[in-house]
């Protein structure tokens, strides 16, 4: 960088690196399992006779359709650009830069420590026992911390976060530090999530995204929902215009009454097809799957995981490598997709370890 850019440039942002997303990592590729994206796509009409005009901040049809499939009121959410936008809108809420911290529990999401470290707040990690659960009796003994991440189901483990133990959380951060459940994967798991607990614990708040199970991470729209006195803060903080016009149109299709059924069978279909990836693993004795698959992606630890992971590549599967991750060595981590990439993703395994084991 050119010397006098890097005395402008914050202090804090010096040793950091962009985000390494899925999309960044790999120009190529014929198959895309690496970042949880849902593998079916569905049409949707554009109406372009308002996009000369500003789009609402908070556009109606969007808050009522998402207010009535999560079952809160409408002044319990805020609609953002993804549920990423989410996360960095609470730490620029709730959290003073050089000053306050947040809480994590790795292995988990990236975004929340790299939103806080762009912003300046610094990050408690409190890492998941080796069952993945959340190491409850460390996380009760932190007072000085505004924010509190639990992901469940957890993305990259895809385990689901047990209600009592979240439970602990909301009690012990009560009157101090909000305690934000990422649901991003809520549909694929069969407990019905935090959403109709808003009115009991006032410092819990719940992210939703569009992204996974709707099958519209290209259209970058999440929701956080909490109680109206959080949301109304968030509100401060949003940029005026946050949802162009035409996300605002197609997330209104996708949460009318049809779309809500498309995504239905959607879901059942890839959890069908979650249990078969499963299964075809389970047959391999290079492999072993690890924690659970209560989201749309399967983690399994391997054998020669650097040069599987290069195979896949070369033969332009991509899919995910967790093992730098605490407690993830050797692990790498596929979505559930249909069955034909689920075929393609099976064979090279296969022909993998027959290669090695015949070399
Ligand atoms: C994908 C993902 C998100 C981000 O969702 P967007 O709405 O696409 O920003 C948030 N949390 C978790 C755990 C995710 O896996």
């Amino acid at each position: 960088m050119t010397n006098w850019l890097e005395k402008l440039i914050n202090t804090h942002l010096i040793g950091l690196k962009p985000y390494e997303s899925a999309r960044r990592l790999f120009s190529g590729g014929n198959y895309f399992l690496n970042a949880n994206e849902s593998p079916f796509t569905n049409s949707y009409s554009l109406n372009d006779e308002r996009l000369n005009r500003y789009p609402d901040c908070q556009p109606q049809a969007v808050v009522e359709g998402y207010a009535g499939y999560a079952g809160v009121q409408t002044n319990n959410l805020i609609v953002t650009r993804g549920a990423d936008e989410g996360i960095e809108l609470l730490i620029r809420t709730f959290c003073e830069p050089g000053n306050d911290k947040v809480l994590i529990c790795p292995p988990t999401y990236g975004m929340y420590a790299i939103s806080a470290e762009t912003c300046n707040v610094g990050v408690t990690s409190i890492p998941l026992l080796p069952d993945f659960s959340l190491d409850t009796d460390a996380i009760t003994k932190v007072d000085d911390v505004k924010l509190v991440f639990v992901c469940s189901p957890n993305n990259p483990t895809g385990t689901h976060v047990d209600a009592e133990q979240i439970e602990i959380l909301l009690q012990h951060f009560a009157g101090k530090a909000l305690v934000v459940v990422d649901e991003a994967y809520i549909e694929f798991d069969d407990s019905a999530g935090w959403a109709s607990k808003l009115a009991k614990f006032d410092n819990l708040v719940v992210l939703r995204t569009l992204s996974k199970a709707f099958g519209l991470a290209g259209l970058r729209c999440g929701f956080t929902l909490a109680q109206p006195q959080i949301i109304q803060s968030l509100m401060k903080v949003i940029a005026p215009y946050p949802v162009p016009e035409p996300v605002a149109q197609v997330a209104a299709q996708a949460l009318s009454k049809k779309g809500l059924m498309t995504l239905t069978q959607n879901v059942t279909t890839l959890k069908n097809q979650r249990n078969e990836l499963e299964k075809a693993l389970q047959t391999l004795p290079q492999i072993q799957l690890v924690g659970d698959a209560k989201a749309n992606f399967v983690l399994f630890r391997c054998k020669q995981k650097d040069e599987l992971m290069s195979y896949l590549v070369d033969n332009g599967m991509l899919i995910r490598d967790q093992s730098k991750q605490v407690n993830l060595a050797n692990c790498l981590r596929a979505t559930v997709s249909n069955e034909k990439e689920q075929t393609i993703l099976m064979d090279l395994i296969t022909q993998f370890y027959q290669n090695r084991s015949n070399a």
